[in-house]
């Protein structure tokens, strides 16, 4: 056991000393003046006689504190030996560590790298860059057991009347076969109703991916049922949906085209955007005549249907659905769109906000080779047709990656509480303290 003479100053320090020296034997001593060291000076590597005790040198970490570390010179040859500081860097590696598993926790409750930062500068003060830094390699390092299944299914509600009854239809299906899974009808579809239906016919202890739509209850009640095992995809076409109902029947060119831009999003609508900003400058030539700007608009909206309808009877001749854009372009897309939401609709404004808190939720499909974006199956189910939705496209963005990657560790078990307490491990550098 290593020698430890104590002074004034760490004499309380006694255990938690022994706690970090606990490694080295008898040859070993801390000094008063808090030097570490070899009691008996090594030999000289060179001329192979006993050096003496020369004085240290010090290492200081910011905020920490720092340690003597002995040297030793040789008397013959005037080389000089410095001891081995491994329990400085350990202890230094085991507080940052920590740091590393706390920032991912905090970047899995969703918490921006500048929020991290902000939250460090009440522990210990951590720049946004070295937090992303420090998290994008720990992310790299992190090994998750790829062989995560994944069962997909859809789940859609209608409601349909019985006579004068209002009923609820309740439907799950197999993503992979296009099968029902569970088809019940309910006289109600409150929270319980549905979590009771999910528990009754899918196993909620393995991970799930789901396919459903807008409804506000859908995350509660599915991260209630399936917890960290969730993966849960918003139906893409909903929202196509969603954003055409936030547009007036009747749009200008200009709305038309914002309209397609935001579609433009997370499918390929570019053919539409180009023919839609061809016509964009006759529509603003016009803005002073209303008699002929009706005209003119009703003879755009006409040529412009006839283009879509076009290009609709083409994709099905080619047997093709619309394709998604790659994730990359789908967040170009939608940055394009927000860096002008000023100046846009109320309502287009809370559309795009929307798109941004759910976004995780709206690209999950991207991560799960074979997993869908939307619940197209469900409706066609329910209209009796099936078709396939292909296509998928696997690119990085590593915002998104790690975030889903953090995701699939917490299903694995893998984000746990900490061992210690970052205040128990601040305690260590005490003895150091300057
Ligand atoms: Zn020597």
């Amino acid at each position: 056991m290593v020698t430890i003479y104590l002074n004034l100053n760490n004499f309380s320090e006694l255990p938690t000393l022994l706690d970090i020296f606990g490694n080295y034997d008898n040859d070993y001593e801390y000094t008063a003046e808090g030097i570490f060291r070899k009691k008996t000076s090594p030999s000289c590597p060179k001329c192979n006689i006993p050096m003496v005790h020369n004085g240290y040198n010090t290492y200081t970490k910011k905020g920490l504190g720092d340690v003597k570390i002995g040297k030793y010179k040789c008397s013959n040859c005037n080389c000089t030996l410095e001891e081995n500081r491994s329990f400085w860097e350990e202890i230094k590696s085991v507080l940052f560590d920590s740091f590393n598993d706390f920032f991912q926790l905090l970047r899995y409750h969703n918490v921006s790298h500048k929020g991290i930062s902000s939250i460090m500068d009440f522990i210990y003060p951590r720049s946004k860059s070295t937090i992303l830094r420090e998290f994008n390699k720990n992310m790299d390092q992190e090994k998750v057991p790829n062989v995560e299944y994944v069962y997909m299914v859809h789940y859609d509600e209608q409601h349909p009347k019985e006579g004068r009854c209002q009923k609820y239809r309740l439907t799950l299906l197999d993503a992979k076969t296009q099968r029902p899974l569970a088809d019940e009808l309910f006289d109600d579809k409150n929270s319980e109703t549905i979590k009771n239906f999910l528990k009754k016919h899918l196993d909620t202890s393995k991970p799930v991916f789901i396919v459903t739509d807008f409804d506000n209850t859908y995350p509660g009640v599915l991260k209630e049922v399936f917890g960290d095992k969730l993966v849960h995809q918003y139906c893409l076409m909903h929202l196509n949906k969603l954003i055409v109902h936030d547009f007036p029947r009747k749009t200008s060119i200009e709305q038309e085209l914002l309209k397609y831009k935001m579609l433009n999003i997370f499918y390929n609508r570019e053919k539409e955007i180009d023919f839609l900003e061809k016509l964009l400058p006759e529509e603003l030539n016009l803005s002073g005549d209303e008699k002929q700007y009706v005209e003119w608009i009703k003879t755009a909206k006409k040529q412009f249907n006839k283009y879509r309808h076009g290009l609709k009877l083409e994709r099905r001749r080619k047997k093709e659905n619309l394709t998604h854009h790659c994730l990359e372009k789908a967040r170009t897309n939608f940055e394009d769109l927000m860096r002008n939401i000023r100046t846009y609709d109320e309502g287009i404004q809370k559309r795009l906000w929307m798109i941004n808190s759910h976004w995780l939720n709206l690209t999950v499909f991207h991560y799960l080779p074979g997993s869908p974006a939307t619940n197209n199956p469900i409706e066609s189910y329910f209209s009796k047709s099936l078709k396939t939705d292909s296509k998928k496209q696997f690119r990085t963005d590593t915002g998104i990656e790690n975030q889903i990657k953090l995701a699939k560790m917490k299903r694995a078990g893998m984000i746990t509480k900490p061992d210690k307490s970052l205040l128990e491990l601040f305690r260590t550098f005490t003895p150091f303290k300057v």
